[in-house]
This record gives C-alpha cells, structure tokens and sequence, in this order.
C-alpha cells in the first residue's frame, strides 16, 4: 500500500505547517518516481521552498500556495490535490472525462505548495526562541500572537514585492503609513526577498503556460493586472470559475498591485489567476478543509489542461 495514501485519507485535522510540508513530500516522491522534486531557493530563515513537478508533457502550469502565512491551508489542498493527482496517474485513471495518461504526457505540473514557509510557521507557532529576528518580530507583533501573520520572516507581505506596479502601491503605503509588520508592506524593492526571488527565478529559467497562486478567503477567481487582461485570461478564468463557483472579479484597492499574478501576466503575457479559496476569517477554520478542497477539485485537475 502506498505510503501517501495515508496522506490521501489523512483528515487534515490540523493545519498544513513546515514539518507536516516535508513528510508528505517525501511520502510522494517514495511512493510515486514519477514525481520529481526540486527546492526553488530558501526563505529568510533558510527554509526550502521546494517544488514538485509531476508529468513530461513540454506546456507547463504552475499552482502556488501559502504566500501568506496565516493562508496555510492552500499549503495543505495544493499537497491533497498531488496526492490526488498522483494517485489517478498511477492508476492510469480517468478524472472528470480528462485521459491522467495523456496529461502527464502532455502536460508538466508543477507545484509550490508554500512559498512562504517563513510566515506559515510564525502564524502556526509563532517565531521560535532561537529566531534571529525575534526582537524585530515582537516589536512588529506586540502582543505576541502572529495568529493572522500574513507576511514573510522580517514583515514583508511578499504578495506585494513582486514587480508590477510597485511605485504605485509605495505611494499608496506611504499615504496609509504602511511599515514592516503582519499585512500589507512591500519591501525596499522588487523581488527584495528571498521567496518573492525564487519563484521569480524559477519562472523566468522555466516559463509556465499559466499560473494561479491560491489564497484564502473570499471564493473569487482573478484575472486581471491592473485592468489588462491577457488573451485567453477572462475565458480561461471564466471556466475555471464555473467548475467551482467561485466568482470571476477584479481586486480593488492596494489588491491591485505587486502580486504574483500581476507580475506574471506583466512578464510573460500570459494568463495568471489569484484563487481565493473558502469563506470566512483568516485563518480559516480546519473543518472547512474537505469541503473547500471537494469544492475546488474539479477546477483543479482542469486548470492542468485550461491554463
Ligand atoms: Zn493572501
């Protein structure tokens, strides 16, 4: 019996944090050769970022989790949806009407399951009694509860460090008197973190066909950079949007600027979607775990063959 099927049946009663990331990576990788595993750079407190690319097919797509720390749980749906995936090519299935055999000819998935594992742990556990930054991040965090800690390990929400639009949401900080801290700080510059570089990296090395980075709440779908959408962006968000009723929208305000979607669409023109995942206060509960992930599935395994 494989291994990961344990992770298949698993009840993700708890959240998805660093050490939980690295059993079922390696639960995978033993139970399925198919899947190959890299690490995609280091995070501030030299975590790996690692990634999973699962196929041989030449178009490529890319599904990124937990960019923000307290959105951890699309850490854990990514890491069920391999398990899932990897399951169906083994059994050389048929999923929703899509031939698993001719998508891992056709198609590579690649997977980053936690972009900012840094941010994931503080919110999980707080920064440990050895952090090197524990000062800075108490100062950042007084009552010492990093419960909704969305940004990475020195206070820079990463989803706002990538290069689009930056100069415009500084201004925009700067009128709120936005500094390092939980939620919403840019950095110095683009791609001045580590994690917000690596997956820059990666891209740039291996350009994706499409792209979607997954967040929590709100159960919307999009698909814009700042008003442009690229050729195919609204079709392809449409039905991806329809396979989960989740709503097709634009983001308003400083949503507007410096995430992986927008730089992506910015750099290579191609489609690139933000998926907000589930309903409620962040961080979302673990009961709602199996129906957000029952609920995005289908999208899921079609996003391989739409994006
Ligand atoms: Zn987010």
């Amino acid at each position: 019996m494989h291994s990961s099927v344990i992770l298949l049946v698993a009840d993700f009663s708890s959240p998805c944090d660093y050490g939980f990331l690295q059993r079922a990576l390696a639960a995978l990788t033993d139970d399925y050769p198919f899947v190959r595993r890299y690490a995609v750079g280091r995070s501030l407190f030299g975590r790996e970022i690692p990634l999973l690319q699962i196929g041989r097919g030449g178009k490529k797509i890319l599904l990124v989790g937990a960019v923000h720390g307290s959105e951890h749980m699309t850490a854990g749906l990514l890491l069920r949806f391999a398990a899932d995936y990897c399951s169906a090519v083994d059994a050389d299935a048929s999923v929703y009407s899509l031939s698993m055999g001719y998508l891992f000819e056709k198609r590579t998935l690649c997977l980053l399951p936690m972009l900012n594992p840094d941010g994931v742990e503080l919110s999980l556990h707080g920064p440990a009694d050895d952090c090197p930054l524990l000062e800075r991040l108490m100062r950042m965090c007084p009552d010492g509860d990093f419960t909704h800690w969305q940004a990475n390990g020195r206070g820079v929400d990463l989803n706002h460090n990538f290069d689009a639009d930056f100069e415009k949401y500084k201004r925009l900080e700067a009128e709120r008197g936005l500094c390092a801290g939980p939620t919403r700080y840019s950095g110095e510059y683009p791609e001045s973190e580590p994690e917000t570089a690596a997956v820059c990296a990666f891209l740039r090395a291996e350009p994706v066909e499409g792209l979607i980075a997954f967040h929590t709440q709100g159960e919307e779908i999009y698909y814009d950079r700042n008003g442009y959408v690229p050729t195919m962006g609204r079709a392809v968000g449409g039905a991806l949007a329809r396979m989960c009723s989740y709503r097709l929208a634009r983001p308003e305000g400083g949503a507007r600027y410096g995430g992986l979607k927008d730089w992506f669409i910015g750099a290579f023109d191609r489609p690139g979607f933000t998926v907000e995942c589930g309903k409620g206060e962040n961080p979302l509960p673990q009961t709602a775990f199996f129906s957000i992930y029952a609920t995005l599935r289908k999208m899921l395994f079609h996003s391989v063959v739409l994006l």
